[in-house]
């Protein structure tokens, strides 16, 4: 294990239930550290493009429109092996199928708006925190 950097995002059904706080707070109970963190309004552009590895999937135009109905929050988590540790406190893609407590189980209404975004990989956790913030931005 090491000191990781994800791309965590609150998205907009989440913040239009007002549920910023308590999901921000969740992350620091568990450890992690907020190195970045900005509220967003994503463009039809900006989101096409932070999603364009699912360009081909069938949901793809639901999810651009779904991510582009609201402001994000956008957040560089930070801490012990964070990448895995924020997909754990995120929970399954389904709220269905996440476990008790998990992020996504307690706030999330559907597969498509499930209330938050996790990095998958230490690849795509590099690629997705530069989406939204220079190094500078990040302490
Ligand atoms: P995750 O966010 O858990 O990494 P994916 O990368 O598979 O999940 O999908 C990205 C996002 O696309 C999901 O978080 C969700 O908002 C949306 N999505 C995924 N699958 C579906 C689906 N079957 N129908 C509608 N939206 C979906
Ligand atoms: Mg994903």
């Amino acid at each position: 294990m090491a000191i990781e950097r994800t791309l965590s995002i609150i998205k907009p059904d989440a913040t239009k239930k007002n549920l910023l706080g308590k999901i921000i707070a969740r992350f620091e109970e568990e450890g992690l550290t907020i190195a970045g963190v900005r509220k967003v309004w994503l463009s039809q552009q900006e989101a096409e493009g932070f999603y364009a590895v699912h360009k081909a999937r069938p949901f793809f135009g639901e999810l651009v429109e779904f991510m582009t109905s609201g402001p994000c929050v956008v957040m560089c988590l930070e801490g012990e092996d964070a990448i895995a540790r924020n997909r754990e406190i995120m929970g399954a893609t389904n709220p269905a199928d996440a476990a008790e407590g998990t992020l996504r189980k307690l706030y999330a209404d559907s597969i498509g708006e499930n209330a938050v975004h996790g990095s998958d990989s230490a690849e795509n956790a590099a690629i997705e925190v530069a989406y939204f913030f220079r190094s500078t931005e990040l302490f």
